[in-house]
C-alpha cells in the first residue's frame, strides 16, 4: 500500500475481494474504521456491520434512530438481538414506541433475540408488542423473556401465529417449581414447521399440532410431568435426533429411593425415541450413584439407543436456583466411568459427565480416542444447553 496516500492503495485492490474480507473481521470497531477508509470500503462493509445486531436497552437509542432515519441500513439487518435492563414503567413505554418504529424497517430479519439483563423482571405482554411489525419472515426467535401469565401467552402467541416460518423456537424454561403449573394449548397451526424446539415441559406437551422436530430442550419440573413428557416424546419418533432433557428433582433432601432415578427416565426415553444421535440428561438424581453397580445400572440404561453417539450427563441447574454440588459424583475418576460408558456402548464416541474440582462444578468430555477434558459448560453436546 502506498504510504503517503491512503485511498491509493485500497484502490488498486479488486473490489470483489472488499466483501470476503470484511467478512473476516468480527470486530465491530475494526468494522467501524474500514468503512472511513473510503466510499468502496463503506459499501462493501456495511452488510457486515449491520448484519447481526446487538443492543441493550442501556444503548438502544442511537441505533434506533439512525434505523428510523436511513431505513436502507434497516434493510442489511438479518440478526437482531436485544437485552432488557431494568427500567421505569414509563421508559419501557417509550423504548417500546422507539423500537416498533425502528424494527418496521427490518424487512429481511431472520433471527430474532430477546432476553431479560440481570435484574429485569418484564414478562413478554410488556415488551413483545414492539416486536409486533417485526418480519413476519422470521426463521429463528429466541424469547428468554418469562410468560407465565395468560396475558403474556396470549401475547406470545398472537406473535408466533403471525409467523408461521419460524422453524427454530427457543423460549424461557420457566422454573417448574417457581410458578404453579400452567395451562398451556398451543392453538393449530402455531409451531407447526418447528425442526428445533427448546421450552418447558408444558408448550411442548401443549402442541396441537406435531413438528417434524430434529432437536428438543426441555425443562421439566418434578411429579407427573416426566410421565406426561415421556408419552408426548413418542409423537417426536420419527424425526428426533438431539435430546436434552432437564428434569428438576422434587428436594434436593429427598432420599434416592424417593424419586424416579435418571436411569429409569433414560429406559423411557428409549421406549420413546430409540433413534436420537444425542441425549443429554441434565438431572440431580445422578448425585446418588456413587457405587459402581449403580454407575453400571445407569450405563446400562443407554444401551437401548442402537445410534447413540453423544451422551452428556450434567446436574440440574437453573439460573434462579443455587447451583447444588454433586457429591463426588460417581465416586470414581472420571477416566473410569467416561470408560464405562464408551466401553459398554459401540455406537458412543463422546461423553460428557459433571465433575466436582476443588469448588467449581466442571464437565470432563471424553472421546473414544481421546483422554478426559475438564471444561465449564456441558454445551457442545446438546443444543444450547445453558451453563
Ligand atoms: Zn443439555
Amino acid at each position: 500500500m502506498h504510504p503517503h496516500d491512503p485511498t491509493h492503495g485500497s484502490h488498486s485492490l479488486p473490489v470483489e475481494l472488499y466483501r470476503p474480507i470484511a467478512r473476516f473481521v468480527d470486530e465491530k470497531n475494526a468494522l467501524c474504521i474500514l468503512c472511513l477508509a473510503s466510499k468502496t470500503w463503506y459499501t462493501e462493509v456495511m452488510p457486515s456491520l449491520y448484519g447481526s445486531v446487538s443492543v441493550s436497552t442501556g444503548n438502544y437509542l442511537d441505533w434506533c434512530n439512525t434505523i428510523i432515519e436511513k431505513p436502507f441500513l434497516g434493510e442489511l439487518v438479518h440478526s437482531f438481538s436485544i437485552i432488557f435492563l431494568p427500567k421505569r414503567k414509563r421508559d419501557i413505554n417509550y423504548l417500546v414506541i422507539r423500537l416498533a418504529l425502528a424494527l418496521r424497517n427490518l424487512i429481511n430479519l431472520e433471527t430474532l433475540a430477546i432476553s431479560n439483563g440481570e435484574g429485569c423482571e418484564i414478562t413478554t405482554c410488556q415488551v413483545l408488542p414492539a416486536f409486533v411489525a417485526c418480519s413476519l419472515d422470521l426463521r429463528r426467535f429466541d424469547c428468554q423473556i418469562p410468560w407465565p401469565y395468560p396475558s403474556d401467552i396470549m401475547t406470545l402467541f398472537a406473535f408466533l401465529e403471525r409467523r408461521p416460518g419460524i422453524t427454530e423456537f427457543y423460549c424461557e424454561p420457566e422454573h417448574p417449581d417457581l410458578y404453579t403449573p400452567r395451562e398451556v394449548i398451543v392453538p393449530v397451526p402455531l409451531l407447526a414447521n418447528l425442526t428445533h424446539l427448546s421450552c418447558s415441559v408444558d408448550l411442548f406437551t401443549g402442541l396441537t399440532v406435531t413438528p417434524a422436530l430434529e432437536s428438543l430442550q426441555v425443562d421439566c419440573g418434578a411429579g407427573v410431568e416426566p410421565q406426561l413428557l415421556l408419552s408426548t416424546l413418542i409423537r417426536v419418533q420419527k424425526t428426533l435426533r438431539n435430546l436434552c432433557l432437564r428434569r428438576s428433582t422434587p428436594s434436593p433432601f429427598l432420599f434416592a429411593s424417593e424419586q424416579i432415578l435418571a436411569g429409569d427416565v433414560v429406559r423411557r426415553i428409549a421406549e420413546g425415541v430409540p433413534m436420537l444421535h444425542s441425549l443429554c440428561v441434565h438431572d440431580d438424581s445422578m448425585r446418588t450413584y456413587v457405587r459402581r453397580s449403580q454407575l453400571d445400572d445407569l450405563v446400562s440404561s443407554f444401551a437401548q439407543f442402537p445410534q447413540l453417539e453423544i451422551i452428556s450427563c450434567s446436574s440440574y441447574a437453573h439460573k434462579s436456583t443455587v447451583l447444588i454440588p454433586p457429591i463426588d459424583p460417581f465416586a470414581l475418576s472420571p477416566i473410569e466411568v467416561a470408560g464405562r460408558f464408551l466401553g459398554a456402548l459401540p455406537s458412543v464416541r463422546t461423553v460428557t459427565i459433571p465433575v466436582w474440582d476443588r469448588s467449581q462444578l466442571c464437565y470432563a468430555r471424553s472421546g473414544v480416542s481421546s483422554s478426559p477434558v475438564l471444561g465449564t459448560t456441558c454445551e457442545e453436546t446438546c443444543l444450547g444447553c445453558r451453563p
